[in-house]
């Protein structure tokens, strides 16, 4: 990808994060992925009055992408909040990033962001999650639909 993609992407997670639920938290969060035919899919992070029930950005996005059948085309995604520093995904989202990855089939960067600045942070979901747990580890071909 780019340089002009990367910004590209962080752009859409940003227009994204302006449609964050998040009146729990007030962190709002947008997540944009990035499909090998350079379309884009976002989320916004979606909150419960259960707390434990709300879905990050990041999550929001993946599920998105995957309901349009199109989880196995996932190159990069772009993770947008805070004010000022990049925000990196919770641990949740690193498992759940981690299983989209193996689904894929290749390596998903991950570009982090702050709401505001031109600072972006790359990272591998290798070194967000090392030794991770996936379909692989349970027997299972992630590419089979079988
Ligand atoms: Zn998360």
């Amino acid at each position: 990808m780019g340089e002009g993609d990367v910004k590209r992407l962080i752009e859409a997670a940003r227009a994204a994060r302006k449609n964050a639920y998040a009146p729990y938290s007030r962190f709002a969060v947008g997540a944009a992925v990035r499909l090998t035919n350079g379309d884009v899919i976002v989320g916004a992070n979606f909150e419960n009055a259960s707390y434990g029930l709300s879905l990050c950005a990041e999550t929001v996005a993946l599920a998105a992408a995957n309901a349009q059948g199109r989880i196995i085309d996932v190159v990069a995604i772009a993770v947008v909040g805070g004010d000022s520093a990049p925000i990196t995904p919770c641990g949740r989202c690193r498992q759940i990033l981690a299983e989209a990855e193996q689904v894929a089939g290749r390596r998903i960067a991950v570009y982090c962001a702050a709401s505001s600045g031109d600072s972006v942070v790359e990272h591998s979901i290798a070194e967000l999650l090392p030794f991770s747990f996936g379909p692989n580890d349970l027997g299972l071909d992630p590419y089979s639909k079988s």
